[in-house]
């Protein structure tokens, strides 16, 4: 733009010329005449400073409210009555009001405050209304207390009074009784001689009777004492009629004045009593006790038992005074007879514990085989979990399942099965780190242990090493000066095991072991399960005693008879003594491994202490439970952050704990495992469910899921890992933990297939008749056999044939015959999976 006058621009503007030179003149701008000339940059802050001045404005004084008007017109055509038609014009108005939003605010804010004004100014009536009242309530109380005060000081005064009242009568009546005594010696001296040394022996009695009465330490006197004695003074005080008046009185005061305190017991609780006895020995009804425990919030029948600590909250709320009887009376009783039995030796009892692949199990296996003479059913050895074996020498009992978790989950409940450790070390591989770890459980353990140096068949066995790297672990080999028995051993080809055997033999030796074969037996529940049509079955250690078929038993929370024994060889047997594995049927439900079994007298006996129990626990379990849901919600805000969630399932109860208490301790200050259940049998449905809910993964330890647990897996994101090593399971949790686990399979299930029928032929030993269900059964893949989703054997197919012929693979839908290596207990409807190794390389 040119140039421009201030008339110019007030033209363009349209405005006058003497308003813009006003305007201009506040905008800090000099023009002295409407011919003056006005540069850009003038324009520009003019322009600003109208803008600055408008947006002002509007701040300070924006309208309350603004009304729109809307006015339309429109016309209309009208049929009129005579047929012509007519245009009508309408006039529509429209009218609306907009509040400004900030005065509403205001207004809002306003009545708030005087509503908060308002409801203060009650609040400080009501206070003050509150304060007057809690101080009248106060002057009563001081009011009631002085006078009650008064009360128990007129009270003593009277009792006092009453003492000395009663001294004083009693040493009147002494006075006048032996005036008269004097009389009547004198009078019947010859006649009844016998009479009168009775009187004051009666006397003295009633002398300390009524004496004792004001100095009891309820501070009054006892009503059946003070009865009995004015009774006994009404039967002698013919002569003195008199005195009745003043027993009278006395009575009353007894009955009235003095305030009656209830009779105070010392109440006796054992560790476990039922209601109904409870009530007996404070001598009040059953409904009373039962009455007072609803008020403390517990809900209990007549003949439910509870423990000794409610019983004696319950026993202090009546008045009593309790006596708690020794705990434990059961197995006080049951060491008392230990005690009197004499202990004769007993067979030593090994768990054998070292790094995965080192050969445990083989060796295990190895020394079964070869030991243990097979049972009666067609060699069909059963797995409890322990065994026995004969040497020349003597017997050993094996333990056969537990790994160091299984071993410190045991003593961690006060189970100690185990007199030795073979440590397995292979010595083609060494000192490894879950050496050491079993090294340290069993030095935490105070047990000695015999090395096993295994795998020297191979020709890169060195056995030195393995001495040398047990020397810095302070295991010190006999001949180097040390304690510690090494064996060079070979689970393959046999050799040295004997000698293993021996040294574990001289080794026991040294112990000493020995226990009472006499009187109630005792033992330790190794493992449990429950079977198909055999009911419970617990795997026990037997510690002393002997335990017979038909004792009533109880174990930890479970009880009953022993219905059946069975030896490690699935041999029936009618008693089991120190040191030996029996599995035992009879039990009300599975108890948890390392459980005490107990004989006990009457199975009544071992039902109160078993229900007793029970109630002890549901109350722990229900706590347990509540947690539970706080948990699932806790994760669901927590998501990923620190919490890893874990579901277990189990072939045996000492797996499961084993791992829970393993996971459980994997939990550092950043990443907690929550092992939310545990349990043993196959993954069910309810299992996947509360995975789902909870964003667990679930972890099965030879265990499988059921069909409808397979289809709910389907449609939900749950993690299902199986397992067979316990190292492996919690690697795997320990790599979760750590955010790296991929989904990397390393054990890849291929096939499944169900038992139909069972052949036993002279050639090919047991055949499974199966069809394969589910993907394909190769020839040369390992497999498992399963019994109710439970794994319960792993090895080889020995064979794999279609009609008559060798197959390489079968495939689902197809039917076959599969025998499995060294593996002749099958049975219809036992599956048989297939499965692969498949190693896929962790990504890190
Ligand atoms: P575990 O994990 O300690 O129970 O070990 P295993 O008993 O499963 O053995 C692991 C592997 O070592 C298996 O492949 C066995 O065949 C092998 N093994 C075990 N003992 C010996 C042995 O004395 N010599 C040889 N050469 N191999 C063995
Ligand atoms: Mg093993």
């Amino acid at each position: 733009m040119a140039e421009v006058t201030v008339s110019q621009f007030a033209e363009v503007l349209k405005v006058p010329v003497d308003k813009l030179i006003t305007q201009l003149d506040e905008a800090g701008i000099k023009v002295s005449g409407a011919d003056d000339v006005i540069s850009d940059e003038a324009k520009m802050e003019l322009l600003t400073h109208l803008r600055r001045a408008h947006g002002r404005q509007e701040d300070t004084a924006a309208p309350r409210k603004i009304t729109l008007k809307r006015k339309a017109q429109q016309e209309i055509k009208v049929a009129s009555v005579q047929g012509r038609a007519r245009t009508v014009s309408v006039e529509v108005r429209a009218k609306k009001t907009y509040l400004n939003r900030t005065v509403l605010e205001e207004e809002q804010r306003q009545r708030q405050e005087e509503i908060d004004r308002q409801r203060q100014s009650e609040d400080a009536v009501r206070l003050e209304a509150e304060r007057e009242e809690a101080e009248r309530r106060d002057a009563d109380r001081l009011e009631r207390e002085r006078l009650e005060q008064e009360a128990n000081q007129k009270a003593e005064e009277e009792a006092r009074v009453l003492a000395a009242e009663e001294s004083a009568r009693q040493n009147e009546t002494r006075d006048r009784e032996r005036a008269e005594r004097e009389r009547t010696e004198a009078k019947h001296h010859e006649s009844e001689p016998a009479r009168a040394p009775h009187a004051p022996k009666a006397r003295v009695t009633e002398k300390t009777d009524a004496g004792k009465g004001p100095a009891t330490k309820y501070g009054r006197k006892e009503l059946h004492v003070a009865g009995d004695a004015s009774a006994r003074f009404k039967k002698r005080q013919q002569a003195g009629r008199h005195r009745r008046t003043v027993h009278v009185s006395m009575d009353t005061r007894h009955g009235f004045e003095l305030p009656t305190a209830p009779v105070k017991r010392e109440v006796q609780i054992p560790e476990t009593i039922t209601v109904g006895e409870l009530a007996n020995r404070m001598a009040v009804k059953a409904n009373e006790v039962i009455k007072t425990m609803m008020k403390m919030g517990v809900m209990a029948t007549i003949n439910q038992p509870i423990d000794q600590d409610t019983a004696q909250l319950v026993v202090e709320e009546f008045g009593h005074t309790v006596i708690r009887l020794k705990e434990n009376a059961l197995e006080d009783q049951l060491l008392a007879d230990a005690d009197d039995a004499t202990a004769l030796p007993r067979a030593p009892v090994v768990t054998i514990m070292g790094h995965v692949d080192h050969g445990k199990t083989s060796l295990l296996d190895h020394i079964r085989r070869a030991k243990v003479a097979a049972g009666e059913a067609g060699g069909i050895t059963q797995h409890i979990g322990a065994y026995q074996v004969e040497t020349a020498k003597g017997q050993i009992t094996f333990i056969d399942t537990p790994g160091h978790a299984a071993f410190t989950s045991m003593r961690a409940r006060g189970a100690h099965v185990t007199d030795i450790v073979v440590l397995v070390v292979a010595a083609d591989d060494g000192v490894m780190p879950q050496t050491i770890e079993a090294i340290e459980h069993a030095r935490a353990a105070n047990v000695p242990i015999v090395v096993a140096v295994n795998k020297i068949d191979k020709p890169e066995a060195d056995l030195e090493r393995v001495r040398n790297d047990l020397g810095k672990q302070n295991v010190i080999p006999e001949d180097w000066g040390g304690d510690t028995m090494f064996v060079p051993v070979s689970a393959r080809t046999g050799a040295g095991i004997d000698q293993l055997l021996e040294s574990i033999l001289l080794q026991a030796e040294v112990l000493d072991l020995k226990a009472p074969t006499e009187g109630l037996a005792a033992g330790v529940v190794l493992e449990s399960s429950i079977e198909k049509g055999r009911g419970p079955v617990a795997t026990v250690l037997v510690k002393r005693g002997t335990l017979k078929a038909g004792d009533p038993v109880i174990a930890g929370q479970e009880f009953g008879r022993v219905r059946a024994l069975f030896d490690a060889t699935g041999k029936q047997v009618q008693s089991a003594g120190p040191s030996m594995p029996v599995a035992v049927l009879g039990l009300s439900d599975a108890p948890n491994a390392g459980d005490d079994l107990l004989v006990v007298d009457s199975e009544r006996k071992a039902r109160e202490v078993a229900l007793y129990r029970q109630g002890k626990y549901r109350d722990v379990r229900l706590a347990g439970a509540t947690k539970k849901v706080e948990d699932v919600f806790s994760q669901m805000g927590e998501e990923s952050s620190g919490v890893v969630a874990v579901i277990v399932k189990a072939d045996v109860q000492g797996s499961a704990e084993a791992l829970r208490d393993a996971l459980g301790k994997l939990s550092t200050d950043e990443v907690s495992v929550k092992v939310i259940s545990s349990g043993v049998g196959g993954i069910t449905e309810s299992d996947v469910t509360l995975a789902n809910a909870s964003k667990a993964r679930i972890i099965g330890f030879n265990v499988r899921a059921d069909s409808a647990a397979r289809s709910a897996m389907k449609d939900g994101g749950v993690d299902v890992r199986y397992y067979s090593v316990i190292y492996e399971a919690i690697d795997d949790v320990k790599l979760a933990m750590t955010g790296l686990l991929k989904p990397e399979i390393k054990e890849q299930i291929v096939g499944l297939a169900t038992v139909r029928e069972v052949f036993r032929s002279s050639k090919f030993g047991t055949v499974a008749g199966c069809l394969v269900s589910e993907g394909f059964i190769k020839r040369g893949n390992p497999v498992r056999v399963l019994r109710d989703n439970v794994v319960i054997h792993q090895g080889e197919l020995d064979s794999l044939r279609r009609f008559k012929d060798d197959a390489g693979e079968v495939r689902a839908g197809t039917e076959c015959g599969i025998g499995v290596r060294n593996y002749n207990d099958i049975r219809v409807g036992d599956q048989i999976e297939c499965f692969s190794r498949v190693e896929i390389a962790r990504s890190m």
